[in-house]
């Protein structure tokens, strides 16, 4: 599991960071990638980037400003061409149909694939190949989308060695032990099969939010999250104008992550006014809040580690 940023600027593109776009790398894992925005220009970045769109399965919109969707028609009309047949699914708040329906019908694109669309609502669950999939409204000034990805729990390992040293050799009775079947052997000694499977590991938990002022929901959908993606457009300098225009700062998304007692935080969403100086600066800022905090840049990549067992206690700041 991986997160690949393809574009982390805010309102419009700089030389250095493209507007928004975000995957979640699940190749590993599922052999998909899931997409979260398509700002202007995406289909650029996914060029240059080891993003293939052909594995491309799921885009969540957080919202429908432009910077997060102006990308959409193009690369949809594109993916044709590298996945024709492999369906699409597009989620995001209620206009994002109209929108996708009066840009494709406009310019005439016939696309090869079948496009579900899901229009959101505050609250909704899904489940999308064995992993769920949380959705809260935040506080943007329009409806604008967090996300809590979850994965499921993987089955804990066989001890081979332990049924080895017992004399028992490998066929299909390791399946039954390692399903947690009791099983009798022919010479009559019984094995009790959690005594030899370690514990399940639990999934990893992603927290992906779209923009927004500090607001309850974001805590709650990265409660105890693996990551926090969390927009950080604007300095503490600049915190009047984070407020009225609906965004955070970078000390803001960390006081986030601390409340949500998060593994991570990375920040993106920067805005274009800012050059590389006063960008380390907002992570300074960020960091004398939150220790844990990275700030993504176009074409990073972070992985998210696998998980501990269930027994391992959340990390506090
Ligand atoms: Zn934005
Ligand atoms: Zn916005």
């Amino acid at each position: 599991m991986r997160l690949y940023f393809l574009g982390t600027g805010a309102g419009v593109p700089s030389k250095r960071r493209n507007v928004s776009s975000l995957c979640l790398r699940l190749e590993a894992e599922i052999g998909q990638v899931w997409m979260f925005d398509c700002g202007e220009g995406t289909q650029h970045r996914v060029l240059a980037s080891p993003i293939r769109l052909s594995k491309l399965t799921r885009i969540f919109v957080t919202h429908l400003h432009g910077d997060h969707i102006y990308g959409l028609p193009g690369l949809l009309a594109s993916r044709s061409f590298q996945s024709p047949e492999r369906p699409l699914h597009v989620y995001g708040p209620s206009g994002l149909g109209d929108y996708l329906q009066a840009t494709l019908t406009a310019s005439g694109v016939h696309l090869t694939y079948p496009l579900n669309l899901h229009e959101l609502h505050d609250g909704q669950r899904l489940a999308a190949d064995g992993f769920s999939v949380h959705v809260r409204a935040l506080n943007h000034g329009v409806t604008c989308y967090g996300y809590r990805i979850v994965e499921p729990p993987k089955p804990g390992r066989l001890r081979r060695e332990s049924l080895e040293a017992l004399g028992v050799r490998p066929g299909p009775l390791y399946q039954l032990v390692k399903q947690g079947k009791t099983v009798r052997l022919a010479d009559g000694r019984v094995l009790h099969g959690p005594d030899f499977v370690d514990p399940p590991v639990r999934g990893r938990t992603v927290a992906i939010m779209g923009d927004t002022l500090p607001c309850p929901q974001t805590v709650e959908l990265a409660a105890d999250a693996d990551v926090l993606v969390h927009e950080a457009t604007y300095t503490q300098a600049d915190a009047a104008l984070a407020l009225t225009h609906h965004h955070s700062t970078g000390v803001q998304a960390a006081e986030q992550a601390g409340r949500a007692r998060v593994k991570q935080l990375i920040l993106t969403h920067l805005s274009s006014r800012y050059e590389p100086d006063r960008e380390r600066e907002l992570l300074a800022e960020a960091r004398s809040v939150f220790s844990r905090t990275e700030l993504a840049h176009d074409f990073s990549e972070f992985i998210v580690p696998s998980a501990a067992p269930y027994h391992d206690e959340p990390v506090n700041e």
